[in-house]
């Protein structure tokens, strides 16, 4: 189950001086860059485009943090060309050689860990500490995957008496990889060296809204030596972009993190085939969440309400694992209600550059709208429990945490995802009910019980319908290799990324027989 000699980048430790100051320097350094314009690159070579995306920072508003070319069809259509070109030479690259190249990528992470945290500071709204976990995270998919293609590379025997059989794996041929701006490192540098170390050659589609550190990545895996045409980096707008990339039929995987919406659609279009192609498309799909937090009535509840309040809050609730529902056994129910709002009323709230911060701004105004549209629709269709109001803060995104109480177990606030510091409560009568409440939605991504009572972790083992399942603990912030990330449902459709089984949905398993 476990690639041998893998270990997990650690984390900055900011209570030491030198790296707070390392920190305040690289927010300095990079604030010095902001208004730089950032091409795409198709056949490596730097283009510009007609159109170009503001990049602003959510934490103040005003601030111009660059521009990139936005990509139009054509340059799609270039960029799809010239991964095909490159993919019959970069497939033939032994795997332990491709292998290198993530390694390579790697240490240009790790040197420059301090920038890369900084922009996403600065154009993400993550706090320091968020940061400078994704950069650690970003190290280790690229290590995590570079050993585990080097274990895929041996084939498997299988022989029998006058029979010899091995089965390997081939590439599929050219990915087109579509990321979040929620892990705007993380998740496409995971995505896009899966595809990359497997012997596909790529075409990189980041979110607008952060485009510039998807344009840092570049940049680093440009230096890494990776050969001409075999990463072509496309930001642009996924509405326009996303029906020429994933209706192509040179096209062969779709790797997309995002979502529901959006991964439904191109999980249709993806399907589709015209007569001349020659591969149905693969679809890796990792969706969106509705988790929530079981706490029993024997819970530790000093534990359960600060895992609550890191899973629900963090980063402003705009994780894909974040909790949006708490679910509590009616007779500690006023107990555990009490002491989440007197944890939530302390949270500070400011912008990203600032360490104090428990978090910071939402990505951006369509979010801010949505986010607040909820919070009326909470107002009117629940019982509000807090409700902090940061709407004279008009410098940045920012939004006060919500906790609502929810009275019908299928209004639209328990069953929306809605990406932002809103919690709902709901009140359960046992533990069956607590986990009928917490299976009754669409998704299954990640959930959390706290309990002492074995009998009742044992059964949410079995019953609760989750990708990741936390017990006592937590439940955002997966770790490559120790906890293998992803759901199902309506959650996604693909094995799990950081874990054993990534790699072998990039490639196609062949196998020969021979009479010997
Ligand atoms: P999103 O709106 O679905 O966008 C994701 C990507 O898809 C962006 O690059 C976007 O481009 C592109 N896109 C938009 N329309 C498209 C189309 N018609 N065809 C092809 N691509 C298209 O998601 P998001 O707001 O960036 O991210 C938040 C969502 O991601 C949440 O639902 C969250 O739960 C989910 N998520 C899931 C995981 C997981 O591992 N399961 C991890 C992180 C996030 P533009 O930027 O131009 O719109």
């Amino acid at each position: 189950f476990h690639v041998q000699r893998f270990e997990n980048e650690p984390n900055t430790d900011f209570s030491r001086a030198e790296n707070r100051e390392d920190m305040k320097q690289a927010l300095k350094d990079v604030e010095a860059l902001f208004g730089a314009d950032y091409p795409l690159n198709i056949d490596g070579k730097a283009q510009d485009s007609r159109s170009h995306i503001i990049s602003r920072s959510p934490s103040s508003k005003e601030t111009v943090l660059g521009t990139v070319a936005s990509a139009n069809r054509d340059q799609a259509e270039q960029a799809i060309e010239t991964a095909r070109r490159a993919w019959p030479q970069w497939q033939k690259i032994p795997a332990d050689h491709r292998a290198e190249y993530l390694e390579l990528i790697a240490s240009g992470m790790q040197t420059r860990r301090f920038e890369l945290a900084a922009w996403m500071i600065h154009e993400s709204g993550k706090s320091w500490k968020e940061a400078d976990a994704e950069v650690s995270e970003a190290i280790d998919f690229c290590r995590y995957y570079s050993l585990a293609m080097r274990d895929l590379v041996s084939e498997l025997a299988c022989d029998y008496p006058g029979e010899e059989n091995r089965l390997f794996y081939r590439s599929r041929g050219v990915a087109v990889v579509i990321a979040p701006w929620n892990f705007p490192l993380a998740i496409l540098t995971g995505m896009t060296v899966a595809a990359l170390v497997t012997g596909n050659t790529v075409v990189m589609k980041p979110a607008e809204q952060s485009s510039i550190v998807a344009a840092k990545l570049m940049e680093i895996a440009r230096d890494s030596g990776l050969p001409t045409g075999v990463l072509n980096f496309l930001p642009g707008n996924g509405e326009e972009l996303g029906p020429v990339l994933v209706g192509s039929p040179d096209v062969d995987l779709v790797v997309f993190t995002g979502s529901q919406e959006v991964g439904l659609s191109i999980n249709k279009l993806a399907a589709e085939t015209v007569p001349a192609q020659l591969n149905v498309k693969k679809v890796i799909a990792e969706m969106g969440g509705k988790n929530a937090i079981i706490v029993d009535d024997d819970a530790d509840l000093d534990d359960a309400v600060q895992g609550v309040v890191n899973s629900a809050f963090g980063y402003a609730g705009q994780k894909c694992s974040a909790c949006s529902r708490v679910i509590v056994l009616k007779s500690i129910f006023d107990e555990f209600t009490e002491r989440l709002v007197n944890a939530v009323e302390s949270l500070v709230i400011g912008p990203a550059d600032d360490p104090g911060i428990d978090f910071g701004p939402v990505i951006d105004q369509e979010a801010y709208d949505r986010i607040n549209d909820y919070i009326e629709l909470g107002a009117e269709e629940c019982e509000t429990i807090v409700s902090i109001d940061l709407s004279d803060r008009d410098d940045g995104y920012f939004i006060g945490p919500q906790i609502f109480n929810i009275l019908e177990e299928d209004s639209r606030l328990a069953q929306a995802e809605i990406f932002g510091p809103v919690l709902s409560v709901m009140k359960a009568r046992d533990m069956d009910h607590a986990l009928k409440l917490a299976n009754n939605t669409a998704y299954a991504l990640t959930g959390g019980v706290y309990s002492r009572s074995p009998k009742n972790l044992k059964r949410a083992r079995e019953e609760f319908l989750v990708g990741n399942l936390y017990l006592n603990r937590e439940i955002t912030g997966a770790i490559v290799q120790r906890h293998p990330f992803g759901g199902f449902r309506m959650s996604g459709i693909g094995s799990k990324a950081g874990g054993p089984d990534y790699l072998q949905q990039f490639m196609l398993p062949v196998n020969i027989t021979e009479n010997t």
